[in-house]
């Protein structure tokens, strides 16, 4: 069988290369294990373009957001469903410096930062002490769905083989790639945490983390806003809440955890004053590197091998914008933005 790109992974970044370089008129096959457990199938999908303890604005935000926007809502012509849930998020200050902090830059994000929330009308739901910012042009992007449905296209056109990847079954020379019967021009792997063991990468600087989550059903409680106070409360499918979650650097293994569970449950009752019951516990693995910027392109040794992978916690932000450019730079030898592009690495990429 012949085809002009084979991508392995279908998460996030395999979902919407494939859908980027379909448009653009190219055949490929995507290969894909079935895993319930990938970053794409537990992420809560918020896209916050200001963060942290410095309340400051995102890499690159006002950009990456026009582009996904436009993208998840084409997506959403195409396969008929809703992924865009424009929620705004309450953030619940955890000290007067922080609140400081948030006002502070307030009338600079006049954008995306309000102090005018009613605070009174959130009493009889949580427990706080310093205030409620909100943060708006917040959005929650549902991932899991968008996986779910473009994997039925890529079925319905025999674009997908579902299975593990075995690299020991390809045959890689400088402009044909051979996996099993299938040819194509070039392979690019969207393996996420797995591109750590990938040989054509695992010398890139990713600086895995492992992060867990709980799902409960809270009746009581509105959906329409994420609400987060170091913990992230944001509304998830079949009427229950995603609650997480922790950002791990060192971890022995992938599995949920008691430690995390005792925690989390922990931080809730002194913050949330409605019942709630935890439907489920879930962990996976973020594909995060050192620098924080995402790898694509092109390996500088094996041009017929790429990666698009490195979108650490920001995948649903961030990997439209570039799932974009990687496809220019395929169909038309558009540059890839430098910070984005691995020929930064091409020294550690060169080493035998
Ligand atoms: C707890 C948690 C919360 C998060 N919250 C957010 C959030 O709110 N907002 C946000 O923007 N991002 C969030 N993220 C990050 C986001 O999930 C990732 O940036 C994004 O999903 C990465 O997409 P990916 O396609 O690179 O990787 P993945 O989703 O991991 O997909 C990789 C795919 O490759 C497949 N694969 C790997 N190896 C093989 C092989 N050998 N053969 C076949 N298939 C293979 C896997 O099965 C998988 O389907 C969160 C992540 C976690 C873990």
């Amino acid at each position: 069988m012949q085809t002009d790109y084979i991508i392995v992974g279908q998460g996030l970044c395999g979902t919407l290369l494939s859908y980027e370089l379909m448009k653009a008129g190219k055949q490929v096959i995507v290969i894909d294990e079935s895993n319930p457990f990938t970053a794409g199938k537990v992420a809560s999908g918020l896209i916050n373009p200001v963060t942290g303890k410095r309340v400051v604005k995102s890499w690159m935000i006002d950009n990456l957001l026009t582009t996904a926007i436009s993208t998840y809502k084409e997506l959403e012509t195409r396969l008929g469903v809703t992924i865009i849930h424009p929620w705004d998020i309450l953030e619940f200050h955890p000290d007067a410096q922080h609140r400081d902090i948030f006002t502070e830059r307030t009338p600079q994000y006049a954008a995306y930062l309000r102090i005018d929330i009613e605070e009174n009308a959130w009493k009889e739901t949580f427990n706080f002490n310093y205030g409620i910012g909100g943060v708006t042009q917040t959005m929650i992007i549902n991932i899991r769905l968008l996986q779910d449905e473009w994997r039925k296209n890529l079925i319905s056109n025999d674009s997908l083989l579902e299975e593990r990847f075995d690299m020991e079954q390809c045959t890689i020379t400088t402009n044909k790639v051979t996996y099993k019967n299938i040819s194509a021009e070039r392979i690019i792997f969207c393996d996420g945490s797995a591109g750590l063991s990938n040989p054509y990468f695992a010398r890139l600087p990713f600086a895995l983390n492992k992060g867990e989550v709980l799902i409960a059903e809270i009746p009581d409680l509105p959906r329409h806003y994420v609400y987060k106070n170091g913990l992230k409360i944001a509304p998830w499918e079949d009427d229950k809440f995603w609650i997480g979650s922790s950002f791990e650097w060192t971890f022995e293994n992938t599995l949920p955890s008691t430690k995390f569970r005792e925690k989390t449950e922990w931080q809730l009752r002194n913050w949330l004053k409605l019942p709630y019951t935890i439907t489920d516990h879930w962990a996976s693995v973020r594909p995060a590197t050192v620098d924080h910027k995402p790898f694509v392109g092109f390996h500088p040794g094996h041009t017929s091998v790429g990666i698009f992978n490195g979108m650490g916690a920001k995948g649903c932000s961030q990997v439209p914008y570039f799932a974009h450019q990687l496809a220019a730079h395929i169909t038309n030898q558009e540059p890839i933005m430098p910070d984005a592009d691995i020929q930064r690495f091409t020294r550690i990429l060169s080493k035998q």
